[in-house]
């Protein structure tokens, strides 16, 4: 099975250049649409690699093998990936408003009360026709954005660069954000609230719960809406959950394509896709994923600037450590 490549024009540079989105788009039979993209912050490269096997693998399927629509963006964004100082690469901020890429998304928030109107609204529907009629209100109101956006001057890059790239996942079902560390890492999952049995299908060893947002992330901004009014129907006695999921996973060093994280990563994709019966293979289960939640997580600072040595040896498979020539030194 062949993608449909599409070419999506973004931005036009001053030496005549010209930088695009390509997307690659697989499609099987009627079913459920997934989304995964990777170099979003543009000095994470693992996830580019990871999208080119997963893409190897999805070609040797037949048609018939694939039920529903897998969406790949390998280079998200092309302006952070060309960002370079020597080897170095500073692609995680815009440079020239110095924003995080990973905190400029849109997010659909209507108020407390407008949720609470909805829900009440949809008191008889069933969970299927619910979720349809709120998408069709996010689908409302990203085109006013998009209005707002075609007919005001002066628009930022960055809004242009954001209602682009939301446009082509904001009708999934499933959307995957692959990222590494911007330094040295190991290899983990985010997920969002509920969603612990999915989260298990990536077979990585961690998954940390997003219950601490900092706001605007790609996941997040996708999910928000959905959790919300969750929550709402859940205040009014009925508990229920979408099939809506969102994912960043984490794989390993910035600038790096670690054969572990990579594999980790085509691992967990391909286990994701089957266990989730868009692809009809027989995917692994009973993965031993450890969950935690991001409050749990401790920042460590150093207390002044000097030189850290390790004094334990490195072993295998520990998050976040190299191997030293010496650890006597
Ligand atoms: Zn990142």
């Amino acid at each position: 099975m062949l993608p449909t490549i599409t070419t999506i024009p973004l931005q036009h540079l001053a030496s005549g250049d010209r930088l695009f989105l390509q997307l690659y788009q697989f499609t099987g039979q009627l079913g459920k649409k997934v989304y995964i993209q990777s170099n979003l912050h543009g000095g994470e490269l693992a996830g580019n690699a990871v999208i080119h096997q997963v893409m190897e693998w999805l070609g040797k399927l037949e048609p018939e093998q694939l039920f529903g629509e897998v969406w790949l963006v390998p280079v998200c964004n092309p302006v952070g990936v060309n960002q370079r100082s020597h080897h170095y690469s500073p692609g995680r901020f815009n440079p020239y408003d110095g924003e995080n890429w990973n905190r400029i998304f849109w997010t659909y928030e209507p108020s407390p009360e407008e949720l609470v109107e909805f829900a009440k609204s949809c008191e008889s529907y069933s969970l299927a026709d619910i979720q349809q009629r709120y998408r069709q209100q996010i689908r409302e109101a990203f085109e006013q954005l998009g209005e707002e956006l075609h007919t005001q001057a002066g628009v930022p890059y960055t809004e242009r660069y954001r209602y682009q790239l939301q446009s082509l996942c904001l009708d999934a079902d499933y959307v995957i954000d692959l990222h590494t560390s911007s330094d040295q890492g190991g290899d983990f999952l985010f997920y969002f609230q509920g969603r612990e049995s999915s989260a298990a299908m990536f077979l990585l060893e961690t998954a940390v719960l997003l219950d601490d947002q900092d706001g605007g992330a790609f996941d997040e901004a996708f999910i928000k809406p959905w959790l919300a009014l969750e929550e709402c129907f859940g205040e009014m006695g009925r508990s229920l959950q979408f099939d809506i999921e969102a994912w960043t996973l984490e794989l390993g060093t910035g600038m790096q394509l670690q054969p572990n994280s990579v594999q980790n990563g085509v691992r967990g994709i391909k286990n994701y896709l089957m266990q989730q019966g868009i692809v009809a293979e027989a995917g692994m289960s009973g993965a031993t994923t450890q969950f935690a939640s991001r409050k749990q997580l401790k920042r460590y600072y150093a207390p002044m600037g000097g030189m850290i040595q390790r004094q334990l040896p490195w072993q295998s498979g520990a998050i976040g450590t190299t191997p030293l020539p010496n650890p006597q030194l």
